[in-house]
């Protein structure tokens, strides 16, 4: 059976990107599972703060392991955006395969203190876990925004070796013109984002020289031009994640499903609009990253 450390190597070493997708609930997480066996590509969820609180941290641990073992299937979990010591440290007991220490708000070198605290916490649990870390700034909310957030900080080539060599971590989540969430305007289809792929090649550079840290994530995937995620991952980006974009499309497809059957109360029964939406994305994601036609 692959480890998630198997998978990161082989997706780097062939310049695509591994789909991580997150999930609160069953209808989510189904259908990035069909998305992703219905390619034969491996799969990484991942769950905020919020939405393992919601799920529990030991049943999100829990059900994915078990998917794992029932398919024999490469499918991992991710402890998304870990803001404290003690939520990575709940994470790692639990037997998540990935932990995104968090600090990025913070200036650099309270960012670079608590990462490598955090890293040794987690190692001296279990090895295994791949850690990443976040440098930059991209604001923090997987939600639908009139504006984009204030503050936003692209990632230097500099501080990105700087980060890497002190923390210690198996990921690097830089800023390279990404972001949380999306604009009215995204939705509306006027707008993309801009990803900087030249600062992606730049930065991937540096830290494989500099350190021997190979593995990039581009975090705040939705509303990015189809083209600019097979070039981030061409250029470096290990794995890529979408959010808000299976957030819109679950909240679409629970109105679809509630219009088409008024009087029905069978969760089940009212949900397939959603897990049908949610799947196209994932579906058409996952190519993409694969500069799959
Ligand atoms: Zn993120």
């Amino acid at each position: 059976m692959k480890t998630l450390r198997d998978v990161l190597h082989d997706a780097d070493s062939r310049h695509v990107a591994v789909g991580h997708f997150n999930i609160s609930e069953f209808a989510a997480l189904n259908a990035a599972f069909a998305a992703a066996r219905s390619l034969d590509l491996p799969l990484l969820i991942g769950v905020s703060e919020g939405e393992r609180a919601f799920i529990g941290v030991r049943t999100a641990a829990a059900i994915i392991k078990s998917m794992r073992e029932e398919y024999d299937y490469p499918i991992f979990l991710n402890a998304d955006h870990t803001h404290s010591l003690e939520k990575a440290v709940e994470a790692a007991k639990a037997g998540f395969d990935e932990i995104i220490f968090d600090n990025s708000s913070l200036p650099l070198e309270e960012n670079i203190k608590n990462t490598k605290e955090a890293v040794a916490a987690i190692r001296a649990i279990d090895p295994h876990i791949v850690i990443e870390g976040e440098i930059g700034y991209i604001g923090m909310n997987s939600e639908v925004m009139d504006a984009a957030p204030t503050g936003i900080a692209l990632s230097t080539p500099e501080d990105a070796v700087r980060f890497c060599t002190e923390t210690g971590v198996d990921v690097l989540a830089p800023a390279v013109g990404n972001m949380h969430g999306l604009l009215k305007t995204m939705v509306a289809g006027t707008a993309h984002k801009e990803i900087d792929i030249a600062r992606i090649g730049a930065i991937k550079e540096a830290i494989v020289a500099q350190t021997g840290t190979a593995w990039m994530t581009l975090h705040g995937g939705s509303g990015t031009e189809d083209k600019l995620f097979t070039e981030a991952a061409r250029a470096g980006m290990t794995i890529i994640h979408v959010s808000s974009e299976l957030r819109l499309a679950w909240r679409r497809g629970v109105e679809q499903g509630l219009k088409d059957k008024p009087d029905e109360i069978a969760p089940y029964k009212i949900l397939p609009p959603a897990v049908e939406g949610i799947q196209k994305i994932v579906t058409d994601r996952l190519r993409l990253f694969n500069g799959l036609q």
